[in-house]
């Protein structure tokens, strides 16, 4: 579980985030969904421990993480922008995380084979990096942090680089991804349908400021106020 309480960060005299309350559930899908600029990565940069808050405090679990730096807080991070070791082949990017935690080499094949089968990696395990396609280096990106299992995953629109193909298939093999492993995961996105087709619950921002926070059926049935509604498409 994931619990931000009032959580504030200003970059000089302007609030990029204002008093934020959002509780993400132990295994649940939460897409944090807005337009450009409404402050969804510094919420995901604050949750990872990349950047800290000026005010409030978030907690996993029982335990408040807000001073915890982001190499002890266990969690996953997938960013749009990914960074694949291109002097290595496909199989070394994905173990290469487990190799840092000492993992036995029989223990990573076996966990790099399992996520590379759900990403459809599989045939490609050994070939080189360098020459394959954004779509195919993003899943690498994304099977990287996958192959460490952290509870809790956080995905930072990483498929907006993806072309549009590719991301219909993607949506659903991170959608069974997190179902395998009951990870509690973030996902950015600004794209609606991206949100309501793939989250158990959506939380909607605009201006630093969260909106709404509901199950796709409830926000779009029921939308907290006129940017909600609009932003989401609902009827009437
Ligand atoms: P996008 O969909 O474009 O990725 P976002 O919702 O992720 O947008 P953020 O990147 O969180 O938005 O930025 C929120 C606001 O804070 C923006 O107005 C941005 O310009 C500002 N901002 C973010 N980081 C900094 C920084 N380091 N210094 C100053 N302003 C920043
Ligand atoms: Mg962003």
């Amino acid at each position: 579980e994931i619990r931000l309480e009032k959580l504030t960060k200003r970059f000089g005299d302007f609030t990029a985030i204002e008093k934020m309350d959002l509780q993400v559930r132990n295994g649940e899908f939460l897409a944090l969904l807005g337009p450009s600029g409404c402050g969804k990565s510094t919420t995901m940069n604050i949750i990872a421990g990349m950047e800290s808050p000026s005010e409030g405090t978030v907690y996993f679990g029982d335990r408040d993480v807000t001073r915890v730096p982001m190499g002890k807080r266990g969690v996953g991070f997938v960013f749009q922008n990914y960074a694949i070791f291109t002097h290595m082949t496909v199989r070394q990017n994905l173990e290469y995380g487990l190799r840092m935690h000492g993992l036995p080499a029989a223990q990573r094949k076996r966990k790099v084979d399992e996520i590379a089968g759900f990403l459809e990696l599989s045939p490609l395990l050994d070939k080189p990096t360098a020459g394959l396609s954004v779509n195919i280096l993003q899943r690498i990106a994304i099977g990287r942090s996958a192959v460490l299992e952290p509870a809790i995953f956080l995905l930072d629109e990483p498929l907006s680089n993806v072309d549009a193909a590719f991301r219909s298939v993607m949506r659903y093999e991170l959608k069974q991804l997190q179902r395998r492993f009951r990870q509690t995961m973030v996902y950015v996105t600004h794209d609606q349908l991206e949100a309501m087709t793939m989250a158990d619950r959506i939380a909607v921002m605009d201006q630093g400021v969260l909106q709404q926070v509901g199950t796709p059926l409830e926000v779009y049935n029921n939308p907290a106020n006129i940017f909600v509604a609009n932003f989401i498409g609902s009827p009437g």
